[in-house]
């Protein structure tokens, strides 16, 4: 295809705004997908992208469109909304030549709405304002028109209406695509390079990977190359996601399509990473690849030991389409063996655990999410602590560094006072404060991640009525005061349940920890103290008093098989049972006391 006849482009929007939707409508729309064949959200194709209305991984079609006569190729990719997978939207913003910002009528600008935004400007796109579900009866397009001709300048004239729903106003918004976002360019003859924006594997096909030409000419037989390895590979297919996969016979400039090579692992087929040929291979890769890094770590222990190969199993599956997940064997007192793994985000590690549970069948717990600290103790040695377990204790700790983030929160201006008072109790800085329209403000604080992980977002929602947005982006690290809180049962360290945290919230962690476990822990034979404490210091306690009577008292002199099955049933009931110390706890108070039930 001649590039003067191509449009790459994406749809940029807060989650929920309608990007799937509206993507749905242009598959209708241009053809590609037959009414027949339509189901809502056809691009999102995991089970748990459905059922949740979210988009996870991003995907690419082309659609044919004629404007004025002329045929047009149009690559739509749709991108993830969601904070976690930004990394995944800049890698397709990269792809794209222009981007079409959605946002809903009815809601307005939301925080997404500006961390895309500002994505997209640093990729140099090309940005068409589009209003959606103007259908909605509570819609205000005329309002959020003005707001957003203010953000992005222009009139709210140009600010196009459509409903992704309805499909009104579908077919201007594909033309303006063609009018107003600039075609690709590219050097025909320089040897071929590709940019990977996406890598999927696929049972059947192995990795599949979704690519944007910019320069020369990839075609199927050809050894191509991975400019960050070197790595080669033969090219067993390449061609265009329409959206099934439609071979052809190569693809040159500004076209996005896919290959397939039959490697295993997505990790031999990298997202950023440019792809050349071996015969002819180019000189300098394309700008532009950083490693995700996994910001939260989590330990997930299968409930029943014996499905830890199963977890094993299941987690290897997984990274086969899933670079960022990290993960290595874990073991713990109080929850055995088990993985320690890492995570963009939390919504990311709410996603692995649900997939492990559905589609791998595996019952799991989940410690408390813990973000990436750098200790340096007084004997000048340096680690990264991501399990709070691990935390140096018997030497002196010189500083500890904590991820920080700049989180933008959009609400209604009515709810200031109460996301400020919230973000303080966090450790907030506010760093700046700035109204768009008459009612809505924009927050920006820096604030700990170690913060955010922790139930932010929820408590968030809840104090603003479900109104407020949240976007956050690492900025660096700082140093802080924190410690860790360890959990002793009878003397002895549970392990599950260290904590690490600012000095001023160690108290209440402790109190809340034992207080907690006091209630679900039963009496043993023996008086239990259950206790918090910093390093040596105690900072909290509680007691769980003893069983008078034993159990076997009542049996003196009674007949010996009366006895032998009270012992058979307690032996049953201590399956369930994990010793931490001397201490018996039955595995549901760990897991009842971590989930904070
Ligand atoms: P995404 O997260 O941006 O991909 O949003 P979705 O496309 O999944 O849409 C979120 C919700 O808004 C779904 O319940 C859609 O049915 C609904 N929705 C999307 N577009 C429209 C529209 O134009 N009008 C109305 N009334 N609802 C819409
Ligand atoms: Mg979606």
């Amino acid at each position: 295809t001649d590039p003067a006849r191509i449009r790459n482009f994406c749809i940029i929007a807060h989650i929920d705004h309608g990007k799937s939707t509206l993507a749905d409508r242009m598959l209708q729309i241009t053809g590609v997908v037959s009414d027949r064949d339509m189901r809502a959200q056809y691009l999102d194709r995991m089970d748990i992208e459905r059922e949740r209305g979210i988009t996870i991984k991003s995907q690419a079609v082309r659609m044919p469109w004629e404007v004025d006569g002329d045929a047009y190729a149009l690559n739509m990719i749709d991108t993830p909304g969601h904070v976690d997978f930004t990394y995944e939207v800049s890698r397709s913003l990269a792809a794209c030549e222009g981007a079409i910002l959605l946002v809903d009528a009815a809601q307005g600008i939301e925080a997404q709405t500006l961390a895309n935004l500002y994505l997209a400007l640093e990729n140099d796109l090309t940005i068409i304002p589009v209003l959606n579900k103007i259908d909605l009866p509570a819609a205000e397009p005329d309002k959020y028109a003005r707001e957003l001709a203010d953000l992005i300048g222009g009139s709210p004239d140009d600010v196009l209406r459509v409903s992704g729903k309805t499909g009104e106003g579908v077919e201007e918004l594909l033309d303006r695509v063609v009018e107003l976002m600039p075609a690709p360019v590219g050097d025909a003859d320089a040897p071929a390079r590709a940019m990977i924006f996406d890598s999927v594997y696929d049972a059947y096909r192995g990795v599949v990977t979704y690519i944007r030409m910019i320069d020369g000419r990839l075609s199927p037989r050809e050894r191509i190359q991975m400019m960050s390895t070197k790595a080669t590979h033969e090219l067993l297919e390449i061609g265009v996601s329409a959206p099934e996969p439609k071979p052809s016979k190569g693809l040159g400039v500004g076209e996005v399509g896919y290959l397939i090579t039959g490697v295993k692992d997505v990790r031999q087929s990298r997202v950023g990473d440019t792809v050349t040929t071996s015969v002819k291979p180019a000189s300098e890769p394309l700008p532009g690849y950083t490693d995700p890094k996994p910001m939260v770590f989590s330990g997930l222990y299968p409930l029943d030991g014996s499905d830890y190969p199963e977890l094993r199993e299941a987690l290897d599956k997984l990274k086969l389409s899933d670079a960022a997940l990290v993960y290595e064997p874990e073991t713990s007192v109080a929850l055995g063996f088990g993985f320690r793994c890492g995570f963009l985000g939390l919504l990311h590690l709410e996603i692995i655990s649900e997939r492990l549970r559905r589609e791998f069948g595996l019952d799991l717990i989940a410690t408390a999410p813990s973000v990436v600290y750098e200790v340096t103790t007084e004997d000048g040695r340096n680690m990264e602590v991501t399990n709070p377990s691990e935390f140096p204790t018997g030497v002196k700790v010189a500083e500890v560094r904590e991820p920080v983030v700049r989180a933008a929160i959009l609400a209604p201006k009515d709810y200031v006072g109460t996301i400020m008072e919230l973000c303080q109790s966090r450790r907030g800085n506010l760093l700046g404060m700035e109204y768009l329209g008459e009612d809505r403000v924009e927050l920006r604080y820096s604030m700990p991640l170690g913060e955010i992980v922790f139930d932010f977002f929820d408590q968030l929602k809840s104090k603003t009525a479900g109104y407020a947005s949240l976007d956050y982006e690492p900025m660096g690290d700082q140093a802080a005061d924190l410690v860790k809180v360890d959990i002793l049962l009878q003397g002895d360290q549970v392990d599950a349940f260290s904590a690490i945290v600012h000095r001023d919230k160690a108290y209440a962690y402790g109190t809340l920890m034992t207080g907690r476990l006091r209630e679900l822990i039963p009496r043993q034979q023996f008086e239990v103290p259950i206790q918090a404490a910093i390093g040596a210091r105690i900072i909290a306690r509680e007691n769980i008093r003893a069983i008078r009577k034993d159990v076997l008292a009542k049996c003196y002199g009674g007949d010996i098989t009366r006895k032998r099955k009270l012992l058979e049933k307690q032996k049953e009931g201590k399956k369930r049972m994990k010793m931490v110390g001397r201490v018996e706890v039955p595995q549901e108070a760990f897991i009842a006391a971590l989930s904070g039930e």
